[in-house]
């Protein structure tokens, strides 16, 4: 692949942004020099003035324009890849619901081929690369099931999870269930498959103690959980005040207040993720949707089941970030790290993903204040350009 010069726009770096200097890729970037710099090497690409920020990743997103991550073929979630890279996003975790195993161990066997695809060839491919899967049930409490199909829902089954390893990045669990703690603990020791507690009853110190055996994310913060009470600090007591733990947040204002954003972002710092937890009914208009085996209502932000239970979001992440910046005091850089390097972190790509730094893919966006996406840039290969 020849060389290509991102150069006009201030560079968001995950420390400083930097002015007057450009970015030298291919595949990967290679140099981050004065934009001064005499180069006849290279093509250069002119971002015009707009901000370059590192290519955005969603841990947690199930689906989008009509398409679903567990129930789609591989031509839907190829669709799904080229959608959320007009997000800004580069890279993301198809996430599954609760579903019997069988059909999810189809799924993996879809997805872990789609991976290797999205990886090969970033010109054909033309969207988001697959990073893995994000496996959010069955083993999940029935008591905070969600959305997810009752039906479904089991105990944790070790030989069933242990034999997907290579391709569960990240994996819900509720850790009152039997086998639950022994997994988490099987998993941080011995794979590459991060745990988040989540759709769980548990309370504070069973919080920690799941923490303790390994877990090390929550899946969206204050949903699906036990609320915070000062005499019953629960899950989301233990998330905010454990300094490494991970916690994954829904920043659409409908799921969790704006007014709570600032106080999350001052606790979790460096540990706060920015998802979607997307349904198929993101860039759609309003209407019923199919999720998870049921129908969800969407109307504007809002996608409920008939009983009123809040059904996934509809959410795009360069939004999640555009509401955080809005409605916190952090910067847009700051912001951008939550969606960018923290997520990266978080299911434990970073040494390739997540930031503006040689040696790491070449995922470059290009963007305005308002989180207005110009250019998604994945491998060195543009995606996307509007
Ligand atoms: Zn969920």
């Amino acid at each position: 692949m020849s060389m290509k010069c991102l150069i006009n726009g201030p560079i968001v770096l995950k420390d400083r942004v930097a002015e007057d200097m450009m970015i030298i890729f291919d595949d990967t970037i290679r140099e981050i020099v004065p934009a001064d710099a005499t180069r006849t090497d290279v093509t250069y690409i002119d971002a015009a003035g707009k901000w370059i920020a590192p290519g955005l990743i969603d841990v947690h997103s199930h689906g989008c324009v009509g398409e679903d991550a567990t129930t789609s073929d591989a031509e839907g979630i190829r669709r799904m890849c080229r959608s959320v890279a007009t997000d800004g996003v580069t890279s993301w975790l198809p996430t599954l619901m609760t579903y019997p195993l069988e059909s999810l161990g189809r799924s993996f066997d879809l997805i872990r081929g789609l991976k290797k695809e999205s990886v090969y060839d970033k010109a054909v491919w033309g969207g988001a690369e697959i990073l893995g899967v994000n496996m959010e049930g069955p083993f999940i409490s029935t008591a905070k099931k969600g959305a997810h199909l009752e039906e479904y829902i089991i105990p944790p089954d070790k030989d069933f999870v242990m034999a997907y390893t290579d391709i569960i990045r990240l994996i819900t669990l509720a850790p009152e269930l039997e086998g639950a703690m022994d997994l988490i603990r099987e998993l941080t020791s011995s794979t590459e498959t991060r745990v988040a507690v989540g759709h769980t009853a548990i309370g504070y110190e069973e919080a920690l103690e799941a923490f303790d055996a390994g877990a090390t994310e929550v899946t969206h913060l204050f949903n699906a959980m036990n609320g915070i009470h000062h005499r019953n600090p629960g899950l989301v007591g233990a998330a905010l005040t454990r300094k490494d733990a991970y916690c994954e947040l829904i920043a659409d204002t409908f799921h969790i207040n704006k007014g709570l954003f600032q106080l999350v972002a001052d606790c979790k710092k460096d540990h706060l993720v920015l998802i979607t937890d997307s349904m198929r009914a993101a860039g759609l208009p309003d209407g019923s949707y199919d999720l998870g085996g049921q129908m969800v209502q969407k109307e504007g932000i809002r996608c409920l089941l008939p009983n009123g239970t809040i059904a996934g979001s509809v959410l795009r992440l360069n939004q999640a970030v555009h509401n955080l910046y809005t409605y916190t005091d952090l910067s847009l850089p700051e912001a951008i790290c939550c969606a960018s390097l923290h997520p990266a972190r978080a299911i434990g790509v970073d040494r390739r993903k997540g930031s503006i730094e040689p040696g790491k893919d070449a995922d470059l966006i290009l963007i305005d204040e308002d989180m207005n996406i110009y250019r998604t840039i994945t491998g060195g290969e543009t995606i996307y350009e509007n």
